[in-house]
């Protein structure tokens, strides 16, 4: 049959339409008074997104990019840190920590799994100068408790900042960043907000900015303060992604137009989709057997599902590629070949999901599985039926 490419990957994730259509046509100047326009509009949205009233910067960067300088303009070469590590991007954070010099402590958990909050707490001594953590760890599928994880940091009553990678979390988890005391909460362009890779954007906390006039770490690119003046006259330090704002305008306008022109409740919205579809694919995954890899604190991002016993998931996923044109993601690092990923942030719709747990049950005959046609879509629609209306 004939096949369209699908990306069902943690990232780069479907691009919306009008997004391509926005940045095709995109050839504006980066000082000029309509980009400035432009650029102050993303980062009010982007505000609202996001859910706070700190000040938000747009770096034209991977996410990648916004995590190391959420470490180099906090810390000191030599600063104790606290790494709450459970997979290969929990270990991106201890890395970076210690390239810029920092004394790294970690809580570290197996692959799959969550923190216990006694061993955070444990290790919330007044020495540590910052907590890093992923919202939801893309590697394996698991959602952490940022909530729990922030009362426990400002219940220590010391003044250690947290730092959230929501990279894969904002769009997908419902947070209140001001309320819980979230220093910095990072996000990625190529993640929820459905347009292509190369902005990061994190929102600053006021303890924060107080941080930085004594954080002596080297930073050039990715100075937040030089960024924070340089946004607040709607310009970026250096040349900016400029076409990627032209889209990420036109992703914000849409998450409005889903909340009846309230970008809040359209941003509810797309959590709740990316929430309904997993739950399917999930109910669609038990159903042929399988087992999800982050079973007790599954991520509303993405659902990471154990390959059968003799099954390399490398199979499953060249499988998926080259019967349906559906690029699924594969284990990362020690991973590969254990687990598949399947995303559901951003633009993913009932037929998208349905479609391919579809692909999945052919995929899973061909590698031998016994398949009833039809289980995994079936609990899919039963889940659907419970949870419709969106
Ligand atoms: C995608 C992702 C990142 C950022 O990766 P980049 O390739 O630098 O954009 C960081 N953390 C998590 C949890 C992610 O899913």
């Amino acid at each position: 049959m004939l096949r369209k490419n699908r990306l069902f990957t943690p990232g780069p994730t479907p691009l919306l339409p009008a997004a391509q259509m926005a940045m095709a046509t995109f050839a504006m100047h980066h000082r000029t008074a309509e980009f400035r326009a432009l650029y102050s509009q993303v980062l009010a949205d982007l505000k609202e997104f996001i859910g706070t009233t700190n000040d938000v910067l747009v770096l034209s960067s991977s996410g990648t990019g916004a995590m190391e300088g959420a470490i180099s303009n906090l810390t000191s070469p030599g600063d104790k840190v606290l790494v709450l590590t459970a997979g290969k991007f929990g270990e991106r954070w201890r890395d970076l920590a210690k390239a810029f010099g920092s004394a790294v402590e970690t809580v570290s958990v197996p692959y799959g799994e969550t923190f216990s909050l006694d061993d955070i707490k444990q290790k919330l001594t007044p020495e540590v100068r910052c907590v890093y953590v992923q919202s939801t760890e893309s590697s394996t599928g698991a959602r952490h408790d940022v909530e729990a994880i922030a009362q426990a940091v400002r219940n220590a009553g010391h003044d250690t900042l947290l730092i959230v990678d929501a990279i894969t979390g904002l769009g997908t988890t419902r947070f209140d960043v001001d309320g819980w005391g979230i220093d910095i909460i990072i996000g990625g362009s190529q993640k929820a907000l459905m347009v292509p890779p190369g902005l990061a954007y994190c929102a600053v906390s006021e303890r924060a900015w107080k941080r930085m006039e004594s954080a002596k770490s080297p930073r050039y690119y990715f100075d937040f303060r030089k960024e924070r003046k340089a946004a607040a006259k709607g310009e970026s330090s250096y040349t900016p992604a400029t076409s990627l704002f032209a889209g990420l305008a036109a992703a914000l306008d849409y998450i409005r137009e889903m909340g009846a022109g309230n970008l809040t409740r359209g941003r509810d919205l797309l959590i709740r989709n990316a929430e309904l579809a997993a739950e399917m694919t999930r109910a669609g995954a038990q159903a042929l057997g399988l087992k999800l890899f982050a079973a007790t604190s599954p991520a509303a991002a993405l659902t990471a599902i154990t390959a059968p016993d003799g099954v390399d998931s490398s199979t499953i996923v060249k499988q998926c590629r080259e019967s349906f044109s559906a690029v699924v993601a594969n284990g990362q690092g020690e991973m590969k070949g254990k687990l598949f990923r399947i995303a559901h942030l951003g633009y993913y719709d009932y037929l998208d999901t349905i479609g391919i747990l579809a692909a999945l049950e052919q995929v899973m005959v061909s590698v031998g599985g016994k398949v009833e046609y039809g289980s995994a879509v079936r609990a899919a629609q039963e889940v659907y039926e419970g949870g419709a209306g969106i």
